[in-house]
């Protein structure tokens, strides 16, 4: 179990409690600015992955220390965990309402709109953390190209998040100051700033999945597609033994490799099941 499950979710799944997702979190001022300064500054995030990209040259011990401190202000504040599909089902199940709105990191990354990121509640049509969304003067939250908070049923939600995982990208939940979760976000390491800070910067800003990916190899045939799925690099190819390798302590446990697989070679097994990876966040 990760640092937040034992802070946010008494030794269960933190991201499985409801409280967690509950109104009541947002009656504190400090959130709901912090949530207003997040969606209507993107070019503050922006700065900060330039900052951040200073550390890559930085002495060794300078940046352990960065890193460490970067990484535990953000447990406090912004923070994120990578969760594989059948949770965010599991997710969805117990949530009354899900908006999908556009994705701030793309707005940065690629300047145009791209609607990969929902917002969570509790409440019905995106409840108050909908309200705050909505009331935020961002012109790609509010602009012409945009179809503002766009409402979903649990099964909309579910068929898009199986196309954005077909297209290789990678579910992660987001506190809104912890442990407030307001967001699901589709990551990929060229466009999404979190991964690529955790991934190419190595400032973690989000935990790897409860999970590990292991391949049966009586069932991989070899063929190499989940290699071209992995975001974080884990999987390479033995030639000797003609099958895919995964190496355990890459893997983030997403599960985005397993709908490249024709052959579902791949399962997800418990992060803690294994020695090399119990540990490993
Ligand atoms: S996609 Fe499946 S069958 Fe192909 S190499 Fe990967 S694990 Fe093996
Ligand atoms: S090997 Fe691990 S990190 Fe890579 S796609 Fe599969 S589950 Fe995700």
């Amino acid at each position: 179990m990760c640092d937040f499950c034992h802070k946010h979710g008494e030794g269960k799944k933190w991201y499985l409690q409801a409280r967690n997702y509950s109104e009541d979190l947002l009656s504190d001022i400090r959130r709901r600015k912090f949530i207003i300064d997040f969606f209507s500054k993107p070019e503050s995030l922006d700065e900060s992955v330039t900052k951040l990209s200073k550390l890559d040259t930085a002495p060794g011990f300078v940046k352990r220390v960065m890193t460490r401190r970067i990484s535990n202000k953000m447990k406090k504040i912004h923070f994120g965990q990578v969760v594989p599909i059948e949770d965010i089902e599991l997710i969805f199940d117990f949530v009354n309402s899900i908006v999908r709105i556009a994705c701030i990191c793309r707005q940065i990354s690629i300047g145009s709109e791209q609607r990969y990121c929902y917002g969570i509640s509790m409440a019905p049509n995106g409840g108050e953390f909908g309200q705050i969304i909505r009331g935020i003067n961002a012109s790609y939250l509010t602009g012409p190209d945009t179809a503002g908070l766009e409402s979903l049923s649990k099964e909309e939600a579910l068929a898009s998040f199986r196309d954005h995982e077909h297209d290789g990208l990678c579910h992660t939940v987001w506190t809104f100051v912890a442990p407030f979760i307001g967001g699901i976000c589709n990551c990929d390491r060229t466009d999404c700033m979190a991964m690529r800070i955790t991934v190419k910067h190595d400032v973690p800003v989000m935990f790897r999945a409860e999970y590990i990916a292991g391949v049966d190899p009586d069932l991989c045939n070899g063929c190499r597609a989940c290699m071209l799925a992995c975001q974080f690099g884990a999987i390479s190819y033995s030639a000797a033994q003609e099958k895919a390798v995964i190496d355990l302590r890459r893997c983030y446990g997403c599960g985005v490799c397993r709908s490249a697989c024709a052959k579902n070679a791949i399962l997800l097994s418990d992060r803690s099941s294994m020695r090399v990876t119990a540990n490993l966040w």
